[in-house]
């Protein structure tokens, strides 16, 4: 979300005639997106913020916006006491408090029309900042703002507002956008994507979206997420198995495997509930991948309790899981109801334990893919390697001399491990089908 929000910021930027710099020391307007989903994040984030000052000291004339979580919807407040040199505070996704500080300082010099013209932003309108442009290959889409559940844990809701989802035509509009200036693949975001829709009266849902967004001629793939389990219809994942272009690729959460410690979170279903939802998954999108959140060391989880979370996650063999420690976040009932009980050694213990056991999960479901074919949307050279991602999400690299850029290349995997794959990309049409999918079989693509 953070990465879509800076884009949109960097693109408004480029309007006004300012350009991309990777030194702090040479900017004029530095934009400090931040996150606080975590007590880490936001040290994190205080952190970059210290370090800027000596900049705007040296350089009064320096434009230094705070944006994101750290600031939230509700305003800076305190934040512009502990930071006075700061000269805009920024609600998360929104560029235009610092577009109205830039044309305060300009506005003398421009007609009415003209700062009306380069301060707008324009929904749907997306212009990729120049150095994406014709270069990006998957692109982040925003399609619900804000979030209206109330995990106890969690600060985003505090945060990002209320759910809002943007309108059908705005979003088309954007991805149109995005693939004009060369984008193959979106993933649509929203804190819970499968509510998609369910905040406006007779709106559409995701399934209604998908469609439309899989008319879109020169769009390649479509994923989205986080999906919450509650939300997961049957009718969603016959879409996705259905539509060619949206990937067999379900994020869904569980955060926890005790029914206990799942009503303390206020998530809404039971441990039964999740493992019949995966089952669900499995039978209607053939081949999917799956992956989930899990949070270690929620207030008063007994070990007994994280062991259930241990257990759940062995028998559901799920591609990937997102691990993190319980950290108790600002205004949520967990932080002001619950003691935050569990010691940080023993939070460690069970991320520790989880992180090795899914190694070997993800090893394992990795493994079959040895000797197979598989289909790679190329994003970026990573040293010198392409580096491109499977339909099921899963990373590969190979070596190519060609420009493999943005396109679509049958892969045959050669070696697998938990977090990523390599192989040789073949000509898969100069050969017979039937063959045995080995490299002599299909022979190397030239
Ligand atoms: N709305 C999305 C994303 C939330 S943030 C969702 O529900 O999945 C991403 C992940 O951060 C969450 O899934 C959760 O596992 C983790 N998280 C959120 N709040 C947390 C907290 N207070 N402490 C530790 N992890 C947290």
């Amino acid at each position: 979300m953070n990465v879509a929000d800076s884009q949109r910021v960097a693109s408004a930027l480029e309007r006004l005639g300012y350009d991309a710099t990777a030194r702090a020391e040479n900017a004029d307007v530095i934009v400090l997106n931040t996150c606080v989903v975590r007590q880490s994040a936001e040290d994190k984030a205080h952190g970059r913020l210290s370090s800027l000052q000596p900049l705007k000291e040296k350089n009064p004339e320096l434009v230094i916006n705070l944006m994101g979580c750290m600031v939230g919807v509700k305003g800076s407040g305190e934040m512009q006491k502990v930071y006075p040199f700061v000269d805009v505070f920024s609600p998360p996704s929104d560029p235009q408090p610092l577009l109205d500080h830039l044309r305060s300082a300009e506005a003398q010099e421009l007609t009415l029309h003209e700062t009306e013209e380069r301060f707008a932003v324009m929904d749907g309108d997306l212009l990729l900042p120049r150095e994406a442009r014709g270069n990006l290959v998957s692109a982040f889409v925003p399609i619900v703002y804000g979030c209206s559940h109330a995990c106890s844990y969690c600060v985003i809701p505090f945060r990002r507002g209320a759910e809002q989802s943007r309108s059908i035509g705005t979003i088309t509009q954007e991805v149109r956008a995005l693939v004009d200036q060369g984008v193959r693949e979106v993933t649509l975001l929203g804190q819970i994507v499968d509510r998609y829709g369910l905040d406006i009266e007779n709106g559409p849902n995701l399934s209604d979206l998908l469609r439309v967004l899989h008319e879109i001629d020169g769009l390649d793939r479509i994923r989205f997420l986080t999906s919450h389990p509650n939300w997961m219809t049957d009718e969603l994942l016959h879409t996705v198995a259905e539509l060619p272009k949206v990937c067999e690729h379900i994020e869904v959460p569980v955060q926890a495997g005790d029914d206990q410690v799942l009503e303390r979170m206020k998530r809404g279903y039971s441990v039964d509930a999740y493992r019949r939802l995966i089952d669900r998954i499995r039978v209607i999108i053939p081949g999917v991948s799956i992956a989930t959140d899990i949070i270690v060391g929620f207030p008063g989880e007994t070990r007994a309790q994280f062991q259930e979370t241990y257990d759940l996650l062995a028998e559901l063999k799920l591609d990937v899981a997102h691990l993190a420690r319980y950290s108790p976040r600002p205004q949520t009932v967990s932080s002001r109801k619950m003691e935050d009980s569990i010691s940080d050694d023993e939070k460690m213990r069970r991320f520790r334990l989880l992180e090795e056991l899914q190694a070997g999960i993800a090893a394992e479901i990795n493994a079959t893919y040895h000797n197979k074919v598989v289909e790679v949307l190329v994003e970026e050279m990573h040293k010198t390697r392409w580096k491109g991602r499977t339909r099921t999400n899963k990373l590969v690299f190979f070596e190519s001399s060609q420009d493999m850029r943005g396109q679509t290349v049958d892969v045959l995997i050669d070696w697998t491990g938990p977090w990523s794959m390599v192989g040789t990309p073949v000509d898969k049409t100069a050969y017979p089908s039937g063959d045995q999918p080995t490299l002599a079989a299909w022979g190397p693509l030239q």
